[in-house]
């Protein structure tokens, strides 16, 4: 088969399904099917390509693409071309990936359900009452629907885990500093992570490996070894050490939810693991230093959307200031200016001692809780969110019930540590998420625990 008939093959799924999920903000297909043809031609001619030759990829809408518009999801950058590639895209064009579209997401990937969007909600394959979580919710709905094989997400608290959970696909966050984040539109500096979906944990290890290495363009870029993903894919998890955080299992985790996990984890401790509780004590802090975190940083990095430099800029203004202002007033939405404004009150002078400084505080001994469990124990496991999918406008209004999705993905953020979500089952006819977290750069040993299992 070639790369031009898998395409076409895709983008007939696209057509079919895209009306009802709304997971793209921008699709590609001559682009995508020239570019085929000519990886069709190369492969002809003998060149050895990678791993994703001719395979179809997804890019959420906030890494950017060379000619292909970037919005963010926001109104601000509604016309924004960027004249460069992220660093990961360009690694996967080197290897022969086909760049299909842009998917949905929050705003600035800021939000749990993609319906912080200025352009559309995406609806969860599953249910089409339901959000597919977010912010990489359009990633995540491409994936499950079969739109594609393989889409990046961006996290910042658990954007990739936590869609991939309400959709039944693999996701995984990796450690801090391993993938390149140069290109990928700056939300939370020091939490933002890309992560692949795919449908299985063979094709994570393979598209994670596409992704990975080191890049003097990204300042927090880690320079070590290049690992192989792909030897992580064996069967085996004897005499592995796993820890169930019994913070991670409380009474707001969804009962139906955590038999699932349970069931799951009995399947491990079967196949020959060892599972004790552990104590993670930090956990209570978690959310509220996480949302002092996240916005102080957003605050800074979305000073940079002034109706200069980037994106849109209103026609009618009396001054440069007022320029700003109405720029920003009407490009942002909602959650974008309510974040702006928690950031920029826990950085004043003043709050800064009391808010910012505080959370990193807190931020280090939320860390220290994860590197204790790992002096004795390989993985940690979990749910990775509390429920299942919600109802599209069941959180819309209310932005801590809405926070509180992340309740159990945020701490990987900010130690810096990886993370996997991957489906263990359903509970009320939707999609459960077995978590999976490793310490620091132990990507291969989440993966063998994720492929032993499934
Ligand atoms: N839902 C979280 C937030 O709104 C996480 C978002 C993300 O990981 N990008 O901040």
């Amino acid at each position: 088969i070639s790369s031009e008939e898998i395409v076409k093959a895709y983008f007939d799924r696209i057509e079919e399904t895209e009306a009802k999920l709304n997971s793209f903000i921008s699709l590609n297909k001559e682009e995508a099917i020239k570019s085929a043809r000519e990886i069709d031609k190369r492969l002809k001619n003998g060149e050895k390509l990678g791993d994703l030759a001719g395979i179809p990829v997804a890019i959420k809408d906030n890494i950017v693409t060379e000619g292909v518009k970037t919005t963010c999801g926001s109104k601000i950058l509604e016309n924004f071309v960027p004249p460069y590639d992220a660093t990961v895209v360009k690694k996967l064009k080197d290897e022969g990936a086909i760049i299909v579209g842009k998917t949905n997401l929050d705003e600035f990937a800021m939000g749990s359900s993609t319906e912080n969007s200025a352009y559309k909600t995406t609806k969860n394959p599953w249910d089409l009452e339901r959000v597919p979580g977010g912010s990489s919710g359009g990633s995540a709905s491409a994936v499950a629907a079969g739109q594609v094989p393989f889409a990046l997400g961006s996290e910042t608290g658990g954007s990739v885990r936590q869609p991939a959970s309400f959709c039944g696909v693999v996701g995984l966050k990796p450690t801090y500093g391993l993938v390149s984040r140069y290109g990928l539109v700056a939300f939370a500096s020091s939490l933002d992570q890309i992560g692949p979906f795919t449908k299985d944990v063979e094709d994570c290890a393979i598209a994670l490996n596409s992704i990975t290495g080191y890049d003097s363009k990204d300042s927090t870029s880690i320079n070590r070894e290049k690992i192989d993903y792909k030897e992580a894919l064996v069967n085996d998890v004897k005499g592995l050490k796993i820890a169930l955080p019994k913070e991670y299992f409380d009474d707001s985790i969804d009962a139906e939810v955590k038999n699932k996990v349970y069931e799951a984890i009995k399947v491990l401790e079967d196949l020959g693991a060892t599972v004790e509780e552990v104590s993670l004590p930090h956990t209570e802090y978690a959310l509220a230093t996480y949302y002092i975190i996240a916005p102080s940083e957003a605050s800074s990095n979305l000073a940079r959307f002034d109706g200069v430099r980037y994106g849109n800029r209103v026609k009618d203004y009396d001054s440069v200031e007022d320029l700003f202002v109405k720029t920003r007033s009407q490009g942002f939405g909602e959650e974008v200016k309510r974040r702006i404004m928690v950031g920029t009150y826990a950085l004043s002078s003043g709050y800064y001692d009391e808010y910012y400084r505080k959370a990193q505080r807190v931020r280090t001994l939320i860390k220290q809780d994860f590197e204790k469990v790992f002096e004795n124990y390989d993985v940690i496991i979990s749910p990775t969110t509390p429920t299942t999918a919600f109802k599209i406008g069941e959180k819309a209004t209310d932005p801590v019930s809405m926070y509180l999705s992340d309740i159990l993905t945020v701490s990987v953020n900010m130690a810096g540590i990886c993370g996997m979500s991957i489906p263990c089952g359903y509970a009320n006819d939707l999609p459960v998420g077995l978590q999976i977290i490793g310490n620091a750069f132990e990507e291969k040993k989440v993966l063998r625990v994720a492929y032993t299992y499934e």
